[in-house]
């Protein structure tokens, strides 16, 4: 039944098809570095052509003047170049990184929420942060820098070749060693790579995680066992990075030292020629000078290239999520504005190797109210979680209104199906942001009117800016009694003709339960609600109620009917009748146990 959009995905991202991206800008920034590094020669060939002349039968002070001038003039166009071309990249590598963070962020609202189950939440932050930067790092600096380094090299070789090949010989005379040199420490660089970016990941979420459980960390005095798993993943890197050097450094010192050092050959062979009289003063002075531009650069390009191979990772990563499948949108017609009934019919589901629903068929009637019960992990969640697409179901179909979800165009299924669930996820924005969320269009007083329903008003009031109060990350600054309320506030905003309801009281007191039952009763009347509750009493007027036992459906029917003919809705019941009697009992002794007062 999964209908993976792989077939529709577009061509994976390559380093060449950004630069594809910005052509104009990242276009210029190539031509301008490869005119800079061809300017950064001419005044060494005007102070070449300057010498032969004050050096040869007729010396010209005047036209030695005029040639400096025009070296003068080489070196401020040189800049000029260098200068538009590093402005020219940051704009086009600016425009990249825009356009792939985009592209990113559609692909990730497009994707089933089972791409998320399947990544630490620290790898796919890295990959939109630090994976994207890097590939604006590559194209604003190295770029450039990159061009620059390999056409230097070319452009010296070819102007000293013409002047005198020996010495241009010479000069080229370590080349070979070196890149042998780099070939033995390259090898097996791309599986190091992979090696060192599995361990930025570990860090990556290591870092998260601590961050993010710092509060139980602290309660439960756990914060040495958590720091020595983050611990370990620092000593592991520390102690690659240490291998890697201890492996490379002979290789990278001999590398080093021949490109940087080939006037060793070319100064001694230079003085031998000219000792002999073939050649003259000033081509020996013009080797000198120019001889380190013809391997030097090549350093600064193994430097861009085993930056490059670094970033090849990024990239993978990037590619993986522009290229994860998406959820088909069918063309269809819009859903009808009308309470639809919600039918399952022999759903299977897994996360991984897990089978969470194992067989699932019920009909939840049109603007009626259908709940959902069962022990913990017998499916309730995820069968909320199939309806709305969040996840695809494996086999079996689902239904709304008699037509598969996936038939459905999707903006209208989530436009239709209204959701509450316990984990209610608020942003870091405004109060009045947040519940837009549900409708963006929403005037101030339908806002109002929704909280006010949800009984969220009065709180929202008392916050310092009201409805313009900035609600911290996930809602930090509030309990989750009032998450909840907002949440159902949004519902009611959303005006959803089905909605899903989960535990959507979980969080409330005895007071604000009543109250919310109250604002979801005004909420269900005329739609089709589908809802989970632990709290059997929230149910019991239901007009159907599905009982889940290990991902099956184990009964079906009004509360009395499940009373009297389904086991386990029996013994949900009488445990939830005791638990709502339960009683803290103090006592003379140390222990106070927890006592079942109704039974
Ligand atoms: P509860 O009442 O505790 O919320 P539930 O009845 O809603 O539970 P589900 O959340 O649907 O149960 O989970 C059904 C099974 O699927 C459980 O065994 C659970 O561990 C597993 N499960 C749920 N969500 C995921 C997930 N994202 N990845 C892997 N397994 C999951």
């Amino acid at each position: 039944m999964i209908r993976a959009a792989s077939e529709h995905s577009d061509k994976p991202v390559s380093f060449a098809s950004m630069v594809a991206m910005a052509p104009c800008a990242l276009g210029l920034a190539i031509v301008t570095a490869v005119l800079s590094a061809a300017l950064s020669l001419v005044p060494f060939w005007l102070l070449y052509q300057i010498a032969v002349m004050l050096l040869g039968a007729d010396p010209d002070p005047a036209v030695a003047q005029h040639l400096a001038l025009y070296a003068l003039g080489a070196l401020a166009l040189r800049w000029a170049c260098m200068a538009l071309s590093h402005s020219a990249a940051h704009i086009g590598a600016f425009a990249v990184q825009r356009s792939l963070r985009l592209a990113m962020a559609r692909r990730l609202g497009e994707v089933p929420m089972g791409f998320f189950a399947g990544r630490g939440s620290g790898a796919l932050r890295k990959t939109l942060n630090d994976d994207v930067d890097a590939m604006e790092g590559f194209l604003a600096h190295m770029l450039p820098d990159a061009v620059a380094a390999a056409a230097v090299p070319l452009f010296a070789a070819a102007l000293l070749f013409s002047v005198d090949w020996r010495m241009t010989l010479a000069a080229l005379l370590p080349l070979p060693l070196a890149a042998l040199s780099q070939l033995l420490m390259t090898r097996n660089s791309a599986a190091r790579m992979v090696e060192w970016n599995g361990l930025q990941k570990r860090i990556a979420n290591q870092v998260g995680e601590y961050v993010r459980g710092v509060q139980v960390v602290k309660t439960f005095g756990l914060s040495a066992r958590s720091f020595a798993e983050l611990a370990d993943a620092v000593h592991a890197a520390s102690a690659w990075v240490a291998g890697y050097a201890r492996s490379s450094s002979a290789a990278w010192v001999v590398f080093t030292g021949l490109l940087s050092a080939n006037l060793i050959v070319v100064a001694p062979f230079g003085a031998w020629l000219h000792q002999r009289g073939t050649l003259d003063t000033p081509t020996y002075v013009l080797f000198l000078l120019v001889a380190p531009a013809v391997l030097l650069p090549l350093l600064r390009l193994t430097f861009a290239l085993s930056e490059q191979m670094h970033r090849r990772e990024a990239l993978t990563r990037i590619n993986a999520v522009l290229l994860a499948p998406r959820l088909i949108d069918a063309p269809g017609a819009p859903l009808p504005d009308e309470p639809l009934d919600i039918e399952f019919l022999d759903v299977h589901h897994r996360y991984g190797n897990r089978l969470a629903l194992d067989g699932v068929s019920f009909r939840a009637a049109a603007g009626r109210f259908t709940a959902l019960v069962g022990p913990s992990g017998s499916g309730k969640s995820t069968i909320a979680r199939l309806l709305p697409r969040l996840y695809e179901a494996e086999s079996g179909r689902v239904r709304l209104g008699g037509v598969d979800v996936q038939d459905w165009p999707l903006d209208g299924l989530l436009s239709c199906v209204g959701m509450v669930f316990q984990d209610v996820h608020l942003f870091n924005a405004s109060v009045l942001d947040n519940l837009r969320m549900a409708r963006s269009d929403a005037t101030l007083e339908e806002v109002v009117a929704a909280a006010t329903a949800a009984r969220a008003h009065d709180f929202i009031e008392a916050l310092p800016q009201g409805y313009d109060t900035v609600l911290g990350e996930r809602g930090a600054r509030l309990s989750g009694g009032e998450r909840q309320r907002l949440s159902i506030a949004r519902a009611l905003l959303k005006d959803a003709s089905v909605l899903v309801l989960d535990e959507a009281t979980s969080y409330a007191d005895a007071e604000n339960e009543a109250l919310i039952q109250l604002a979801l009763g005004e909420l269900c009347r005329g739609r089709t609600v589908l809802m989970i509750a632990h709290r059997l009493h929230t149910i019991v007027h239901a007009d159907h109620i599905v009982v889940m036992d290990e991902g099956r459906v184990a009964g079906q029917g009004t509360h009395d009917e499940l009373l009297r003919d389904c086991a386990l809705y029996g013994r949900l019941w009488r445990d939830h009748e005791r638990a709502r009697h339960w009683t803290l009992e103090t006592r003379p002794a140390a222990v106070m146990p927890l006592s079942g007062g109704a039974a």
